[in-house]
Parts: C-alpha cells; structure tokens; sequence
C-alpha cells in the first residue's frame, strides 16, 4: 500500500493521529529531504527509515520504490512541508503506483494554500490554485496578465526573495487591485495583510520579507460572491 501523507508546515502539532499511525506502521518513507523529516520523526517516536524522494531523483526513485510496493510493503510518501505532489514532488510516484495496481490511500492534512485560503476571509466557493509564479519577469506577467477572474480567488506560493518583484507585477500587470499576502501560517510569526498591491510592496519593501509567503487575488465579484 502507498500512502500519500500530509504533514505540517509549520506547526509540528498539526499532523492528523492517523498521519502518526501510519508513518509508525509502514515499512519506508519516502520523504523529499530526510534530515528535515528526521525532526518529524523524532518528535512523533516515528522509526521507519527514511529515504530520498525528491525533484532531481524522483524518476528514477519512483521504479526502486515501485518494485519495494510491488513486494507488499507499506510506503508512506511525504514532503517536507503540507501535502505530496502540491508544488512538490510525488504525482509521478502516485501515478506510477496507480498504473501499477498498488492500492493507494491519502491521509490528508496541511495545505499552505487552503490554510491561506481560509485565513485569508476572501471567497472560497471558487478558488484556483496557481502554484510558483514563472520566475522570469516576462512569464511572470504573462501568467499574472492569464488570470480569469471567473476562477475565483487565485493563489500563488511565493518566494520572500521575489515577493517585491510580484507584488510590482500585480500592480502594473492587474491595475494595483486589493490582494492578500500571508505568511508563515501556523508559525510564530503569522501575518496575514489586506492592502493594495502597491501598499504591501511599500511595506514589504521597508519590512525586508523573511519566510513563507501565500499570495492571493481575489476573483470578480469579490466578497459578494461568497
Ligand atoms: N506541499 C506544500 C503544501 O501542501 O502547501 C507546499 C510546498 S511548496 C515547495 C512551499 C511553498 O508553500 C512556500 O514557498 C510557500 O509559498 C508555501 N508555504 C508552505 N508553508 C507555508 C507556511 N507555513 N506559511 C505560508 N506559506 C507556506
């Protein structure tokens, strides 16, 4: 069985009881980076061993562990932060596994992005998720120019060293709408700033960003459609 497990991302407390049980019975966890993961396990009494799974090995990682599931063992796949295969690595494993018959279950937990959502007070009855923004200025604009506001809100992971960059684009690209930036949700220094897209690059720009950001642009209609 491969089982697609959410941890937390930031917050070590929020991590589901059957996320726990899981990582404690399988017989290998594939985690993006094993150091960081090691914390997780150590905090939880979780001894499994760890291996890689990351961007750069993903292909060739996904057969080896393919050929460990086909033999009846237990896989947990898990990132460093939130959910497998949102803006990280594990949907080519998943659908390897699937192609392959392994039976596969999800234990959901953290998301950033429906963490930011549901933080952010902006509609939530539509909402499309965009992921890292190009980081090339150009494709940069191109995506922020393709959003379609009848998807609802957008949202986008950030980076703090491209944030000014962005928030730049959204107010030349966008007209300078109101939009939400969060950051470090769960941690000891959540933010989360509804301003103009000029205002918050002012801020950011005198506040230097520091840590993990969750951008979000509200979609037509605004509040109203919620
Ligand atoms: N798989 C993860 C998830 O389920 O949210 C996302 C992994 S992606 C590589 C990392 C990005 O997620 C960060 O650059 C940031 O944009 C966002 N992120 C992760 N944790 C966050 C947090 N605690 N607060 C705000 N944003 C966060």
């Amino acid at each position: 069985m491969l089982y697609i497990v959410s941890t937390p991302i930031g917050n070590l407390k929020d991590i589901t009881l059957r996320a726990i049980e899981v990582l404690k019975s399988v017989d290998l966890i594939a985690a993006e980076d094993t150091r960081h993961s090691a914390g997780l396990c150590r905090e939880y009494g979780i001894t499994a061993p760890l291996t890689s799974f990351f961007e750069h090995n993903e292909r060739f990682k996904a057969d080896k562990i393919l050929a460990i599931l086909r033999e009846g063992k237990g896989v947990a796949l898990i990132s460093d932060a939130g959910t497998p295969g949102i803006s990280d690595p594990g949907f080519r494993l998943i659908r390897l596994a699937r192609e392959n018959g392994i039976p596969i279950t999800v234990v959901p937990g953290a998301c950033a992005a429906v963490a930011a959502l549901t933080l952010s007070g902006l509609p939530s009855d539509r909402f499309a998720f965009k992921g890292f923004l190009p980081v090339k200025s150009g494709a940069r604009r191109k995506a922020l120019a393709a959003i379609r506001p009848e998807e609802g809100t957008a949202i986008f992971y950030e980076s703090p060293h491209r944030l000014l960059k962005t928030l730049k684009d959204i107010e030349e690209v966008l007209g300078d709408p109101v939009i939400v930036v969060t950051r470090e949700i769960t941690k000891k220094f959540e933010e989360c700033r509804q301003e103009k897209a000029s205002v918050l690059a002012e801020h950011f720009s005198v506040h230097a960003p520091k840590g993990e950001f969750v951008l979000l642009v509200p979609g037509g209609g605004g509040e109203e459609r919620a």
